[in-house]
């Protein structure tokens, strides 16, 4: 894998290529944007409106012209004159109606003018390469465009402004100051290290990799209030768990029937309450079975409940009256109890309601009936308490590059005062890792991987 540095790119990889993509969706809708990039991005521009390139940052009036000279439409055009775009490059924005006929017509004369269809993402990574963000903040476009709750966007807008790059700076910061007095002590002391310094040393990594671990849960609070609230469905086997997934996805996303053992392999949903996201697990009834399929359901729905932040033990309301509340709790280990919420569901069938009322459950819904759904969905989320909030937003990607380098960082401080070079080594591959988060440190690979999430026109 070739990994190349962003500094050696910058101002070198101005691509040859003019891009063209439409960056609002090609649905029917007031306006629809068009954007251009590139070197050929004012010749386009021209073309297109048979009129000389606006004045850059300024929004005027202009008609339109397909590539055979008959006119498409009347349009808002904006020039952004290089550097001071988004991409960094010249780039031409049409606001056009919002007709996906038309946004055909004009990308078509974009392209018999000289420019290319765009690859998804590809205005960012033209952004990242060209020196306009880090390759976190890129990152966090993405996630403000896939933000469904107040949480996610707060914290994808405020890595967009450099909070979670600039927190791994530091660590960068800290870490080069580390490595230049290594590297200084093992290319010109004849002797070893003397202790002072090597205690000091000791002392900074220490600081370092303490500095580095309070990131490492930081970044794991992030990457959970990306995914949402988990919340587990457990229960036994016909309590409704699918019937429950299906009324709040609004969808048949689960099989219902009354055979017991439907459900074999965990399902899951995400949706939005009131502004939380919450990803909901529909799992397989929790039972002994001789079933080998069956089982491995039951298996993967005990991890599940491992991880969950939520558990909804639901319960056929009759059952709850003739039976013990112990009876059900033995289902879920011991230690997540205190994350048990018991519903009582099937209460449309109840006969007492009252006798229902003296076992204490947390909720009685009706999932066939959509009974008390919203009332479920609003316990669960006061549940949740301040965790949702993140500081910033981060990916699974930067955890691991986060959790290698504090290997590498351990790694070098279980070194001895006389394996300098040994040292010296890990802190590299320490750095490396670190610079692989903002992208100074990147390959082509990853930057596929990474744009290729993107959508058109982004
Ligand atoms: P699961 O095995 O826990 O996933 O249970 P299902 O969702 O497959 O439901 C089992 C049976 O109970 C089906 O026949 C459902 O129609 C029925 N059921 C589920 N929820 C309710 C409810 O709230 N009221 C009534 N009357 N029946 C329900």
């Amino acid at each position: 894998m070739s990994c190349v540095t962003t500094s050696k790119l910058m101002g070198v990889d101005k691509s040859s290529e003019t891009i063209v993509a439409c960056a609002t969706g090609v649905v029917r809708a007031g306006i629809s944007i068009v954007r251009v990039s590139g070197p050929k991005a004012a010749n386009v521009c021209q073309a297109l409106t048979q009129k000389p390139v606006p004045t850059p940052n300024k929004a005027v009036y202009r008609k339109l012209f397909g590539h055979d000279g008959d006119a498409v439409d009347q349009c808002v055009c904006i020039f952004f004159q290089s550097p001071r775009s988004f991409t960094g490059e010249d780039l031409v924005e049409f606001h056009t109606h919002g007709s996906p006929y038309i946004v055909e017509q004009v990308i078509a004369a974009c392209l018999a003018s000289g420019a290319i269809y765009a690859r998804p993402g590809q205005f960012s990574e033209r952004a990242f390469l060209n020196g306009k963000m880090d390759l976190a903040q890129a990152e966090s476009i993405a996630d403000l465009i896939d933000s469904q709750s107040k949480a996610q966007a707060v914290a994808a807008l405020s890595s967009l402004n450099g909070v979670f790059s600039d927190k791994v700076r530091v660590l960068q910061n800290a870490l080069i100051a580390i490595r230049t007095q290594l590297e200084a002590s093992i290319d010109f002391s004849e002797q070893d290290i003397d202790s002072s310094s090597w205690d000091l040393l000791i002392k900074a990594q220490k600081r370092l990799s303490e500095d580095s671990k309070s990131l490492i849960e930081k970044v794991k609070r992030a990457i959970h209030t990306a995914s949402g609230l988990r919340v587990v469905i457990v229960g036994r086997p016909n309590a409704g768990k699918s019937s429950l997934l299906n009324e709040l996805t609004q969808k048949d996303s689960a099989i219902v029937t009354d055979v017991p053992g439907t459900t074999r392999d965990i399902l899951k949903a995400s949706i939005t309450h009131k502004g939380s996201v919450l990803e909901i697990i529909d799992t397989a009834g929790l039972r002994q079975s001789d079933d080998p399929v069956e089982a491995i359901g039951v298996k993967k729905a005990y991890e599940a409940i491992d991880r969950a932040d939520v558990i909804w033990l639901l319960v056929d309301a009759n059952q709850v009256i003739k039976e013990k509340k112990a009876d059900f709790f033995g289902l879920v280990p011991e230690h997540r109890h205190k994350d048990v919420m018991w519903v009582a569901n099937k209460v449309d069938l109840l006969e007492g309601a009252a006798d229902l009322d003296k076992k204490h459950v947390d909720c009685a819904i009706s999932a066939k009936a959509g009974r008390n759904i919203t009332a479920l969905l609003d316990q669960t989320v006061k549940l949740q308490g301040d965790w949702v909030q993140s500081d910033f937003s981060a990916r699974e990607r930067h955890l691991r590059a986060l959790e290698e380098f504090q290997a590498h960082l351990i790694n070098a401080m279980s070194c001895s005062q006389g394996q300098l070079d040994l040292a010296a080594e890990d802190l590299r591959y320490a750095q490396e890792h670190l610079s692989v988060i903002t992208g100074e440190y990147h390959s082509e690979d990853l930057l596929s991987s990474i744009f290729g999430t993107f959508c058109l026109g982004k």
